[in-house]
């Protein structure tokens, strides 16, 4: 085949992934794509897997990704006239303990909202789905009847040929050597038979994505793990037996377990002895193709003998064969898909060790990314940017072995891993820790979860927990008194030049402020959908300040910098790591800040929404009169050297006024109080601004704004996020309820709980339209029960925000 020379996509990577990215953009009307395969198609690891497609997964979106997968995969050889062995068996998913039987509640939840079938099963008809299953142990399951397996090969080779046959390109045998950027800002994409100029490149690299993203100066946080399955010789039971049984999930063997034609497979993910692959000759060799380890049935035994213990008519008959592949993972097990950080027009569509089960919606969702600026699902939690430098080999290696071990345990609500942490800690990280402070993370940064007074450890779960009191006990000290937080993780970015203040004004929704003021500000797409929230703050006439969550860090950076003109003078210095951060806040919060200052922090000369460069107990600080919890106070932004002397300062002179520190889980019930929505569960690039009910931040007399007119142009709106309060008995909604009217499911929630100062039960909703007006009511389905909930005219707390500025 002759070479083309340009194409507006470039694939590297002819696996699953790259194979339905493909597809699908040429299904979306880009056929000006070439896929490029350094071998044959799905000789990665694509070709050795077990072919399993499972509907419940770990989180909502990724279960969208899933759910679209199972959709597609049974029409694929309609679609393409390529057989894929689809077998429509079902899964059956076993729950050991009360805990896992919570979680599939609360996957049931969302299966309304996102539409596959699953119902929660007792033992009587787990024994009529897989009469051969011992349930010893078991307590019910989930049965999800959308869920199947097909050939891997098949399902590859099926949507490649629909690409093809669309007008798609695809190029086997030809191995990508180098990509190199060009002045245009497309990209040369040189192979071993010449080279491609690409306007886009993604890499679908599977388990060389690292080398890949290597080429461009890039990195992909992946590290190949080792996995086996066994295939069993024929099963007499099967023999006589039509049908097929469901595929079986299950903790205390830590395996999957199904039927193979006649035969019984295995899949076990071990908790012990794990092997990276390729480890003893380092990288893997680019002439890996279709390649298998040595087995290793000692290192799986224990797992493989459970399994048997659950399935004993595959004990009978011995092992027919068994693989042991490669499987790149990702420190936090989802998939790498959206845009490489730091760089123009280079995607990441690799990281997934569910290929197959997500290979069809990853390439869906990304297409709808790359062609039209957004997907219809919130990509957040997929968004490469997600990792930053802090992930290192190091890093990669120990949270991926932890995720491979735990693919089958089941994590409960805030439970968090010490796997490769601590990673990034402000200064103050061991003087809190010997305050009892409990830290999660995020973007790599140790953050305050809550303090732990009396040695108490969180029982995690989704009912209120046994430090449901101390989260109201630290919201009572800011509201009462004085609480100080240490959140330094905030990204921060330093915007200067004489062109800054028309930057901003056009990429940002809302006005800027004067000199001294500060604003929220929203950056949207040119469609109008929601990228970012920043904190803005007009230092001088040039000078701003922007704030934005810590895991957007590298989002917003790219956004701003991708957002700049040619010649614009303009300014973008990422601080984050330069300042750090205590917010200051409650009744009592101007009297501790006063006894440290000369600074006149009366309300008149220092107003709320105001900002000002002062002097705190010696030190230079950044004072912010803004409040993300309702209460009166300051953000004081320091140098991050002077962090430790200027706590202790707020420390000794705040004991005087009952001063408590207080962490991450307090402020998000009183931000719920409060109505302020957070930027990746409510505010996502799902919604616009009027979707988001945000309308007072959009500036439509302002002069053009990116995502203006989009805005203004929206039809009809489809749904809206509203403020309910839920009639919630001892569990609150925390976000992936679905809401009901009748048997219609008409939303669901993005983030929920419990706000100690308003003593109700709170949530955010996106509802129907139908539903948004104030005093609607309908019901949410928590943990399997029905809560009345009834949407809010205003803020739960404080709508006028007297306290803020008192
Ligand atoms: C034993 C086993 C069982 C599994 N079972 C399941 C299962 O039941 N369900 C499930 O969902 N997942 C399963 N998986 C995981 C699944 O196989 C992977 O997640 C999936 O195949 C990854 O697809 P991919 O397209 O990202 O990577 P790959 O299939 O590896 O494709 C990447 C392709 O890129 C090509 N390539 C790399 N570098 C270059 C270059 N420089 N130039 C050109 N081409 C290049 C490679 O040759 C390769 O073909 C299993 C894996 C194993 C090992």
């Amino acid at each position: 085949m002759e070479m083309k020379t340009h194409a507006r996509v470039v694939i590297v990577g002819g696996g699953m992934m790259g194979a339905s990215l493909l597809y699908h953009l040429a299904l979306d009307g880009c056929t000006d794509c070439v896929l490029i395969e350094k071998n044959e198609l799905t000789s990665g690891s694509t070709w050795h897997a077990a072919g399993q497609c499972p509907s419940i997964t770990g989180s909502y979106n990724l279960a969208k990704i899933h759910a679209y997968s199972n959709q597609l995969y049974p029409q694929l050889e309609a679609l393409t006239g390529q057989a894929v062995s689809w077998h429509a068996c079902g899964g059956l998913r076993l729950a050991n303990d009360a805990h896992e039987l919570a979680w599939l509640r609360f996957v049931h939840g969302y299966s309304k909202s996102i539409g596959f079938r699953m119902e929660i099963v007792g033992l009587e008809e787990i024994k009529r789905l897989n009469p051969f299953l011992t349930t010893e142990g078991v307590i019910a399951a989930a049965w999800t009847q959308d869920d199947g397996h097909g050939d891997p090969s098949g399902l590859c080779q099926a949507l490649a040929k629909g690409a093809r046959d669309l007008g798609a390109t695809v190029m086997r045998h030809t191995r990508v050597i180098d990509i190199r950027p060009r002045p245009s800002g497309e990209w040369e994409v040189v192979t071993g038979s010449g080279s491609i100029v690409a306007g886009m490149v993604v890499n679908a690299a599977g388990c060389y994505a690292r080398q890949v993203a290597q080429m461009v100066g890039s990195d992909a946080p992946i590290t190949n793990m080792q996995h086996h399955y066994v295939v069993t010789h024929p099963v007499p039971a099967f023999l006589e037996r039509s049908g097929e049984i469901p595929v079986i999930r299950d903790s205390y063997s830590s395996s999957y377990i199904r039927q193979e034609q006649k035969s019984g497979l295995m899949g076990v993910y071990e908790n012990t002895g794990l092997q990276e692959a390729w480890t003893p000759r380092g990288h893997p060799e680019w002439e890996a193709s279709n390649e298998l380890f040595a087995d290793d049935l000692d290192r799986i035994a224990p797992w493989l003998e459970r399994a048997i213990l659950r399935m004993p008519i595959f004990g009978d008959v011995g092992i027919r064969r068994v693989i042991n592949g490669a499987i790149p993972h990702t420190p936090d097990g989802a998939p790498l898909l959206g845009p490489a950080a730091g760089l123009r027009n280079f995607w990441m569509c690799c990281g997934t060790s569910f290929g197959i089960a997500q290979g069809g919606g990853c390439g869906k969702y990304l297409a709808q990314w790359m062609l039209h600026g957004d997907a219809e699902i919130n990509m957040t939690e997929f968004d490469p940017r997600r990792f930053g430098a802090f992930a290192d080999s190091r890093y990669v290696r120990d949270k991926v072995f932890q995720d491979y071990r735990q693919t089958y345990v089941t994590r409960r609500p805030g439970e968090e891993e010490p796997a490769g942490r601590p990673r990034k800690v402000s200064p103050l990280y061991r003087r809190l820790e010997t305050q009892g402070c409990v830290y999660g993370e995020t973007f790599g940064w140790e953050r305050p979860k809550w303090f732990s007074l009396d040695g108490r450890t969180e029982q995690y779960g989704y009912a209120r927990s046994n430090i449901f009191d101390v989260v109201g006990a630290e919201v009572a000290a800011v509201h009462e008194r004085v609480g100080i937080l240490d959140l330094t993780g905030f990204a921060k970015y330093d915007i200067s030049g004489p062109g800054a203040l028309a930057f901003l004004d056009r990429v940002c929704a809302n006005r800027m402020p004067r000199v001294g003021g500060i604003v929220l500000a929203h950056l949207l797409s040119p469609g109008g959908r929601i990228q970012g929230e920043m904190t803005v703050t007009r230092l001088g006439e040039d000078k701003f300040y922007a704030l934005s969550a810590a895991a957007a860090e590298l989002r917003d950076r790219d956004w701003l910098l991708h957002s700049l003109q040619p010649g614009e003078a303009v300014r973008i210095e990422n601080v984050t790591e330069e300042r750090g951060v205590l917010v200051l806040s409650g009744p009592r919060s101007r009297d501790v800040l006063r006894s440290l200052t000369d600074a006149d922090l009366g309300n008149e000369s220092f107003r709320w929404l105001r900002a000002r460069e002062i002097e705190v107990a010696g030190q230079p600080v950044r004072a912010l009169r803004v409040s993300y919890i309702g209460e009166l106070g300051w953000e004081l932004h320091a140098p991050m050297q002077s962090l430790p002397s200027l706590y202790d300062a707020l420390w000794d002179v705040g004991r005087d006024y009952g001063i408590a520190n207080y962490g991450l889980y307090a402020v998000n019930t009183m931000r719920i109080e409060k109505c302020y929505k957070a930027w990746s569960s409510e505010l996502t690039n799902e919604l616009n601004m009027l979707e988001a009910d945000l309308p007072r931040f959009i500036q439509f007399d302002k002069e053009d704004f990116v995502g203006k007119a989009a805005t203004r142009a929206q039809r009809p709106r489809p749904f809206q996020i509203v403020h309910v309060e839920v009639a919630a008995t001892d569990t609150d909604a925390r976000g992936g309820e679905p809401v009901l009217s009748q048997d219609r499911c008409i939303g669901l929630i993005t983030s929920g709980g419990y706000g100690h100062r308003v003593k109700k039960s709170l949530a955010f909703a996106s509802v129907d339209t139908e539903f948004a007006a104030p005093g609607s009511r309908f019901e949410v389905l928590i943990q399997g029960e029905r809560r009345p909930a009834t949407v809010l005219g205003a803020a739960a707390f404080d709508p006028d925000n007297l306290r803020m500025r008192v």
